[in-house]
């Protein structure tokens, strides 16, 4: 079957299913979960995906909430995966529209599934929980749970225009916890360390580091812990630093930096500091890279994206960025993250206007759009066999 052919039997199988899909994104809108806590959205999905005979594999990565489903008696080679996230935020739900993003992946596998026979590769889908400050996706390449692919893809909502080139920032956290000595603030002062002081030393200097950082790296902090009494001298203080840098090796030295101040503020005055790097329950390192661009999958997307009518803009800074897990993955082999504009909002992701869109009739035809164009997409990869070379000379090429 030619390419074309086959373009046209999944957007039919789409119209199929549509109503399914649906259902799915509106019943986990309606039941937004937290990071690592997204067992509804996972027994939804999973049961949907076995419903329609899809081989669904429940224990991956040790992580309770992920997944990953293939086609019955299709693995071979090339594989494209397919990532779908669905948790979501504190109090506003799902401002980050990630029951778009986790229907977006199960609709573009289910319609590739329908064509499996034809495909010169295979595809497969993964469940990522907690994107939201969570790493899921780390954790996944930690335990090796992509490493059949060739290349993976998915596609997150924005409010301004559709971009196939849109930045990730690197990110990590720093905590930084300061030890004195208590005291009697004003009988005996001359017996106590303030840890308050080495903190408060730490932070203006790092303020004043910043002019000789380059000029991407940004450095926000925040004071945890500060002491609990004027009339004690604090023996504890602590510290939390989110670093972001367009790429991770500058985010990595602004940090080792940062540390190098706070264990020189904290000797000058005879406290100490510990230094931690940002965890969670489920990695113990969390560093997201910057993404790894591979322009080669991005025509590719664009192409596709253009002959549904999705009118796609270069991204320029006025877009804002932000940081995502997707971005390690990236590094590990050739990815694409779509962002695909979301009608209905002029506010960005995590806000509730966003929520509501994420919600609306404007999230279903999202939906159609998004599936289409990673389906598309999918198809090109895998039935041209020239294209994914150049991805993967291009993944190769590229430091
Ligand atoms: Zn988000
Ligand atoms: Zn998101």
């Amino acid at each position: 079957m030619s390419v074309e052919e086959l373009k046209a039997k999944v957007e039919q199988r789409l119209d199929e299913i549509m109503p399914e899909l649906v259902e799915l994104s509106d019943d986990i809108f309606a039941h937004p979960e937290l990071r690592f806590e997204e067992h509804h959205a996972k027994k939804v999905i999973t049961e949907l995906l076995e419903k329609h005979g899809m081989d669904v594999d429940h224990d991956v990565a040790n992580l309770p909430t992920a997944f990953a489903a293939q086609v019955p008696g299709h693995t071979s080679k090339p594989r494209v995966g397919i990532l779908s996230e669905y948790d979501a935020l504190p109090e506003i739900g799902h401002a980050c529209g990630h029951n778009l993003i986790g229907t977006s992946g199960v609709g573009t596998f289910l319609v590739l599934a329908s064509i499996a026979d034809e495909l010169n590769g295979s595809v497969a889908l993964y469940g990522t929980p907690g994107e939201e400050g969570g790493g899921g996706k780390i954790t996944m390449l930690e335990a090796d749970t992509f490493d059949t692919l060739d290349t993976v893809i998915m596609t997150h909502p924005i409010h301004t225009e559709s971009m196939v080139d849109t930045p990730f920032l690197a990110s990590t956290g720093l905590t930084l916890k300061f030890h004195g000595k208590p005291s009697h603030a004003a009988a005996a002062p001359e017996h106590g360390i303030n840890a308050v002081d080495a903190l408060v030393n730490t932070y203006v200097a790092v303020n004043g580091m910043r002019q000789r950082m380059p000029s991407d790296v940004n450095i926000c902090g925040i004071i945890r812990s500060g002491g609990s009494a004027a009339n004690v001298i604090p023996d504890y203080a602590e510290l939390f630093y989110i670093v972001r840098a367009d790429n991770w090796h500058k985010a990595k030295d602004a940090v080792d930096t940062v540390i190098q101040i706070a264990e020189g503020s904290a000797a000058a005055i005879g406290a100490s500091v510990e230094s931690e790097m940002m965890k969670n329950q489920h990695a113990e390192f969390q560093f997201y890279t910057e993404t790894k661009h591979n322009p080669v999958l991005e025509d590719i997307f664009e192409e596709n994206l253009k002959s549904i009518g999705v009118n796609v803009v270069p991204w320029t800074k006025e877009m804002g960025v932000g940081s995502t897990d997707f971005a390690n993955v990236s590094y590990e082999l050739p990815g694409m993250h779509l962002m695909l504009k979301l009608d209905g909002t002029d506010s960005p992701p995590h806000t509730r206007e966003f929520a509501e869109a994420a919600g609306s009739e404007n999230g279903r035809k999202w939906l159609r759009e998004a599936i289409l164009a990673m389906a598309f997409s999918a198809i090109d990869i895998l039935q041209e066999k020239d294209r994914l070379d150049q991805v993967k000379q291009e993944f190769a090429a590229a430091d």
